[in-house]
């Protein structure tokens, strides 16, 4: 059977998790599983394919921490990288949802909730899709050193960054909210 359309984006979606998994090859998470860093990126993805969000989203959700987390690598990813291998829009939904690592990170989170009204609809069920995978991660696996004010805190600030990224995508919308009241639960039982 000829499918080219599946065939080229199945081939493009493998290419995206093959380059993120070497990019984060010597990564891992800061839970206490110390999970690999590339689970993250593909449950980010997964998520996305999951909930009807159009391809460029899913491929540009595996590479969406390629920029911030390569910036000590001897060759850090870079915008124009991800436009050669990618292509344009891809590589502009990855540079939305990517921090400015030069700015300090408490103002970074500000400008998350800021910012996120103001996101294109891919760019903002990527970053609402990636709270949802942080948030599962912050009751499964806490980072090491977290004590619970920490994570209460956490879980507030994702839930500022999400009200902004509403309305893109109503499933995934209605999937963030009952894995954030999850969070809540867990964290007020453990209180
Ligand atoms: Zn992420």
């Amino acid at each position: 059977m000829d499918r080219p359309t599946e065939t080229t984006g199945s081939a493009l979606l493998l290419r995206a998790a093959t380059f993120a998994a070497w990019v984060h090859a010597g990564h891992r998470r800061k839970g206490s599983a110390s999970e690999p860093y590339v689970n993250h990126v593909l449950e980010v993805a997964q998520i996305l394919a999951e909930h009807g969000a159009p391809q460029e989203a899913v491929v540009a959700a595996l590479l969406h921490d390629t920029i911030e987390d390569s910036d000590n690598d001897p060759e850090p990813i870079t915008h124009d990288r991800l436009v050669a291998e990618f292509g344009q829009a891809v590589a502009d939904i990855v540079a939305e949802a990517t921090d400015d690592k030069s700015l300090p990170k408490e103002t970074r989170k500000a400008l998350q909730v800021k910012h996120a009204p103001t996101r294109s609809d891919a760019a903002k069920m990527l970053k609402l899709a990636d709270k949802i995978s942080n948030l599962r991660a912050i009751a499964a696996s806490p980072p090491k050193g977290w004590d619970h004010a920490r994570r209460v805190e956490y879980v507030g600030w994702a839930g500022r960054v999400a009200a902004g990224l509403k309305g893109a995508n109503p499933a995934l919308d209605a999937l963030f909210d009952a894995t954030y009241r999850d969070a809540v639960a867990r964290l007020a039982a453990e209180a």
